[in-house]
């Protein structure tokens, strides 16, 4: 994966000091950087490194052992994508568990579907929680939903404790492959989601980027198609700075319906399957219904027409995709 290093530096200029972070790519070459006005929060929790500041553009960023998880400017393409593809795919989704998630993010827009009256979420580090609560308001405003029901442990063991069929959604809002959420990235684990599944459920989780990690994106196919069967549909949508990021959703396994891969990135790709689910025009589109929804914040990104627009592939990664 693309973990990347932080390194600051002091740039002097105009007799201004100002302190520039910059997130350097594992992949020679890259680098991305953001202006760092003030450092804001700096922790370690069990699990890992976990800091948020301001920065000049992208207002604030919550980053997990070097590695951007959200910023205030971009979220809203990430949470809303990874949420509302699979559950506009799905009638009346009633039962939702997010693997992950610490932000609040992906709360706050399964919340908006009024059909859900149960929403769990598993994230295994309080740290993260605690400090999306403080400097994320706008993002960690989905934990006061009254659904939500909140398990603090590894997303891993949860699943394997989960009675057969109990979702009909699980969106696993994962760091990179790296550290606590390795697993979540291990055919074992799939198999957990499998069985926790309904009939005719979806899974949505995050597996990094075309771009950069074809590789494991290969693998991640590879094991969901012996576990999930499905044809396979794509999507896109963009994140500027999320160089990586691919979300998976497929059907379990009594379901020949629902294999999506969903990929976050600056050039982001999304998959998704079934022969009896019609993707590219969502059966439960919720663009309107903002009622139920805690934030009262209207959807800043996602729409039906981005969810029907978003299935068109560049023809690399289509080809190697669909040769899985
Ligand atoms: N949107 C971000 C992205 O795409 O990189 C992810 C956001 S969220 C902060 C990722 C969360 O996954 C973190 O809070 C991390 O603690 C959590 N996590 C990592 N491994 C986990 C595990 N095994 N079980 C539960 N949560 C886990």
């Amino acid at each position: 994966c693309n973990l990347v290093v932080i390194s600051a530096c002091v740039v002097v200029s105009e007799k201004k000091i100002s302190l520039v972070a910059l997130f350097y790519m594992k992949y020679a070459g890259e680098a991305h950087s953001l202006k760092v006005e003030k450092v804001l929060f700096q922790g370690k929790s069990d699990y890992q490194n976990v800091m948020v500041f301001q920065s000049s553009t992208y207002g604030k960023v919550l980053v997990l052992d070097g590695v951007i998880q959200l910023t205030e400017r971009d979220e809203c393409a990430y949470q809303e994508m990874i949420t509302h593809l699979p559950l506009c795919s799905i009638p009346n989704p009633k039962k939702v568990l997010v693997i992950g998630g610490g932000d609040g993010g992906v709360l706050r827009e399964v919340s908006r579907h009024s059909s859900v009256e149960q929403i769990d979420i598993c994230e295994i580090d309080k740290m993260v929680i605690d400090v999306s609560k403080q400097y994320f308001p706008d993002v960690a405003v989905g934990y006061d939903d009254p659904r939500v029901k909140l398990h603090i442990g590894d997303g891993v063991a949860f699943l394997k404790a989960v009675p057969e069929g109990t979702y009909d959604a699980i969106i696993v809002d994962s760091s990179d492959p790296i550290g606590p959420a390795q697993e979540l990235f291990e055919k074992p684990f799939f198999e957990s989601v499998a069985k926790a599944l309904r009939p005719g459920g979806v899974v949505c989780t995050q597996a990094e980027s075309i771009w950069l990690h074809m590789h494991i994106i290969e693998d991640i196919v590879a094991n969901c198609r012996q576990i999930f069967k499905g044809s396979v549909n794509y999507a896109w949508t963009t994140v500027p700075t999320y160089p990586r990021h691919i979300l998976i959703t497929f059907p379990s396994p009594c379901d020949k319906l629902l294999l999506s891969y969903l990929i976050v990135s600056p050039h982001p790709l999304y998959f998704l399957c079934g022969p009896l689910v019609d993707f590219k025009h969502p059966v439960n589109p919720i663009d309107k219904d903002e009622s139920c929804c805690k934030s009262k914040r209207p959807l800043k990104f996602y729409n039906s027409e981005i969810h029907s627009a978003a299935f068109c592939l560049p023809s690399f990664a289509k080809k190697v995709i669909e040769s899985k």
